[in-house]
C-alpha cells in the first residue's frame, strides 16, 4: 500500500490541477461536479474533479450528514481552518475514488452548487449566504472558498490492502457500521440490486417495511434506517436464516453465496413473504410491532411451532382477541406483551395481575409450606414463604382467574417448569 500527499503528486506532475501552486483546491474538487441527485432516491455514483473523482463509490453509504454537520464543514472552510484529511484511492486508470471524506466533499459540492446557504461571522450580516450570492456580491469571499486547499492523501494498492486501510481510517471519524463494512467486500450487480431495493428511499423493500400496502399508512416494522444499510442488514439476516445460516457470520455467508447472482430477487421474495404475512395477520398496527424479529417468527410459524396459538387464527379473529385482551382487567401487559402472547402463546408476556400477598399467605399455610409438585415427587420439604411463588392452578389462558380458589404456591423449580401446561 502506497499513501502519498496529493500535493507531492501534483508537484511530480502525476496529477494535474488548475493551479499547481495552490494544491488541490475546492475549485479542482467541484469542477464538473454533477449536481448531486443524492436525495436518498438513488445509489448512483456522484462525480467531481472533471469526472475523474468518484465521490460515492458503490460501497459507500448515501449521504447521512445532518444540517448542522454540513454547515460546520462550510464554516470551517469560510474561517480557513483545516478540515480533517481526506483519502482518495488511485484507480490507476487516471481516475480516483473517495475512500474517506465523502460527507465533507458532498457538503462542499452542494454548497458550491447552491443547494443550501449558511450563516457565518465572515459575512457582513448574520444572514445565511448562498454561494451564488457570494459570487455576485462578495467575490473576494467566494474566491477564497474556491482557493481553499484540501488536505488529501492518495492511496494505491490491492483491493485487500485498500479494504484494510478503509477499516483503519474508519475507526476515527464517523465509523461505518457492520453492514456498511460488509458492503465494501461484496460489491457487484447483486449488491447494487439489493441496495436499490433496501437502501434507497423508493426501494420496494423500504416501502414495504415502512408502509402498509393495504391502506397506505405509515406503519414501520423495522428498526434502524435504510440509509445506514440497516434494512438491508435485516433482510439479509432473515434470508440467511431461511437458508440455514445461523452463526454469527450468517450474513457474510449469505452474501458470499449470493454476491455473484444477477440480482437480489431471492432476497426480496423472502423479505416480502415475511412482511406481507405480518401485515396479513395484524391488521391493526401498533408501534410495538416495530423491530420484532419477524423473520424468526415467520420461520417458526411456517415450521408449525405456533400451531396452537392465536397467531394461527384469521386477522379478524386476532383483532378481536387483541381487543378482548386489552380490556381484561387481569392483564397489565403493555401492547408489546399482548403481541408476543398472540404469537408465542406464553402468558408470562401478559404480566397477569399478581395474587395479593394476603391470598398467597393463606394458601401457603393451607399447603403446610409444601410444594404440591414436590410432594408428588416424594419430597416433603417445607419452604420459606419467600422461596415460593403464587401460581394459577387453572392457567389464565384457559379461563383461570386470579382468586384464592385458583391459587397454589409452588417452589421456584416447579413454578418455572410448569409454564403453560395444564
Ligand atoms: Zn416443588
Amino acid at each position: 500500500m502506497q499513501v502519498k500527499r496529493i500535493r507531492d503528486l501534483i508537484k511530480e506532475g502525476q496529477i494535474q490541477v488548475i493551479d499547481t501552486e495552490k494544491g488541490f483546491t475546492i475549485r479542482d474538487l467541484t469542477s464538473g461536479y454533477m449536481k448531486d441527485s443524492d436525495d436518498g432516491y438513488t445509489t448512483d455514483s456522484v462525480f467531481g474533479f472533471d469526472g475523474k473523482l468518484n465521490i460515492r463509490p458503490s460501497y459507500q453509504r448515501n449521504s447521512v450528514y445532518s444540517q448542522p454537520k454540513r454547515d460546520a464543514v462550510i464554516e470551517t472552510v469560510l474561517e480557513d481552518c483545516p478540515l480533517n484529511t481526506i483519502y482518495f484511492v488511485d484507480k490507476e486508470d487516471g481516475t480516483f475514488e473517495v475512500l474517506d471524506g465523502q460527507q465533507r466533499i458532498l457538503s462542499i459540492c452542494k454548497y458550491i452548487s447552491g443547494e443550501f446557504a449558511v450563516a457565518s461571522d465572515v459575512f457582513p450580516t448574520d444572514l445565511p449566504q448562498d454561494f451564488q450570492n457570494l459570487v455576485f456580491n462578495m467575490h473576494d469571499i467566494s474566491d477564497k472558498i474556491m482557493d481553499y486547499e484540501l488536505e488529501v492523501y492518495v492511496c494505491k494498492g490491492t483491493p485487500s490492502e485498500k479494504l484494510k486501510w478503509f477499516h483503519r481510517i474508519n475507526t476515527c471519524g464517523e465509523p461505518l457500521n457492520e453492514q456498511e463494512l460488509r458492503n465494501s467486500s461484496y460489491t457487484g450487480k447483486w449488491l447494487s440490486d439489493a441496495k436499490a431495493r433496501f437502501s434507497s428511499k423508493n426501494g420496494r423493500g423500504v416501502i414495504l417495511a415502512d408502509t402498509n400496502p393495504n391502506n397506505g399508512a405509515s406503519e414501520p416494522l423495522l428498526n434502524g434506517s435504510w440509509n445506514r444499510q440497516e434494512y438491508l442488514e435485516t433482510a439479509l439476516l432473515w434470508a440467511a436464516r431461511h437458508e440455514g445460516f445461523t452463526g454469527k457470520n450468517a450474513i457474510e455467508e449469505y452474501m458470499l453465496k449470493h454476491c455473484k447472482d444477477n440480482d437480489a430477487s431471492a432476497l426480496w421474495q423472502y423479505f416480502s413473504c415475511v412482511l406481507e404475512w405480518v401485515r396479513s395477520k395484524f391488521t391493526t398496527y401498533n408501534k410495538t410491532m416495530k423491530g420484532l424479529d419477524w423473520g424468526a417468527v415467520y420461520e417458526d410459524y411456517t415450521k408449525g411451532a405456533f400451531d396452537n396459538n392465536i397467531i394461527h387464527k384469521s386477522a379478524d379473529e386476532i383483532n378481536k382477541d387483541i381487543i378482548n385482551l386489552m380490556s381484561d382487567d387481569e392483564i397489565t401487559a403493555k401492547m408489546k406483551g399482548i403481541v408476543m402472547y398472540i404469537i408465542y402463546g406464553d402468558e408470562r408476556y401478559l404480566q397477569l395481575r399478581q395474587f395479593e400477598e394476603k391470598i398467597a399467605r393463606i394458601v401457603y399455610e393451607k399447603q403446610k409450606h409444601k410444594c404440591p409438585f414436590c410432594v408428588k415427587d416424594g419430597n416433603n420439604k417445607e419452604y420459606a414463604f419467600k422461596e415460593m411463588q403464587a401460581d394459577h392452578v387453572k392457567p389464565w389462558s384457559k379461563g383461570g382467574k386470579t382468586i384464592e380458589e385458583n391459587c397454589q404456591m409452588l417452589c421456584s423449580f416447579h413454578n418455572n417448569q410448569k409454564g403453560n401446561i395444564w
